[in-house]
């Protein structure tokens, strides 16, 4: 079979889900190894659990950054930046929150679900440290605690972030989907909205997935294997 040709389509567009972090360490959440296997989200990765014992919420997400750290962009990563730079309009929208397309060096146009290299305040504050530890982990203005700036369970979606990746969707005449299960709502959603805009529709997963049926190739395998294989 030929390799996928970009030059034909005018939007392509990239969703990543865990599974393109894989290959470098991290941890996806669900399936062998996944990090739900291993501890409750109810008591680290929501508001409640936060508002209950706010530290060792922040304990937990401070150990998930300290090992991500350690992880490193892989051949995939690298190819989609390079793919970037041969066609500039191509975006690429993430599900993921662990900054390893950006080191990478891909343009993200949307970070869905948040970056876990960021902490919020509700009064507006927000802390950036991607080097090392939080500086600190209340807030200098107002000394409420500051909250990882990531979507939790129970947590509505950054409405701005998702109707600027749904704009993407609606014009995109090419969806690429790389490793993600298609069960997390509503960023699945943007699999059938494209869909719908009659996008031509390509998923890569080395399994079937929920929305497998909405694609119109498959392509089975690991991210960097493919990404390597089918685009140029
Ligand atoms: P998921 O864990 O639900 O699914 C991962 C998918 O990746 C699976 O379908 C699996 O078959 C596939 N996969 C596994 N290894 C792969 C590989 N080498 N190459 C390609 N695909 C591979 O992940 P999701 O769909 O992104 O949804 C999970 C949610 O969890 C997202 O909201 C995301 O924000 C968050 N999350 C993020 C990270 C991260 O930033 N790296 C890690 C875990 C979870």
């Amino acid at each position: 079979m030929q390799a996928i040709d970009l030059r034909r389509y005018r939007r392509p567009l990239f969703f990543t889900g865990a599974g393109l972090s894989a290959e470098s360490g991290v941890p996806t959440y669900r399936g062998a190894g996944g990090i739900w296997a291993q501890y409750n989200y109810e008591d680290y990765a929501c508001q409640r659990a936060f508002l209950r014992q706010p530290e060792q919420v922040l304990e937990f997400h401070e150990l998930r950054r300290t090992r991500t750290r350690a992880c490193a962009p892989h051949a995939g990563h690298l190819h989609l930046a390079q793919l970037q730079l041969q066609y500039p309009r191509l975006s690429v929208i993430t599900q993921n929150i662990d900054g390893l397309l950006q080191r990478g060096g891909v343009a993200v146009a949307a970070e869905l679900h948040g970056s876990m290299w960021r902490l919020r305040c509700r009064c507006g504050v927000r802390e950036d440290s991607a080097a090392g530890p939080y500086a600190r982990w209340r807030c200098e203005r107002c000394e409420a605690w500051l909250r990882p700036d990531i979507t939790w369970f129970e947590d509505a979606v950054d409405a701005d972030v998702f109707a600027q990746a749904g704009a993407l969707v609606a014009d995109c005449d090419l969806f690429v989907a790389i490793g993600t299960s298609g069960v997390v709502w509503p960023a699945a959603g943007f699999a059938q909205a494209a869909r719908r805009t009659g996008a031509y529709m390509i998923e890569l997963n080395p399994e079937a997935t929920e929305l497998s049926a909405l694609y119109d190739r498959h392509l089975r395998g690991t991210a960097s294997q493919l990404l390597a294989q089918w685009f140029s």
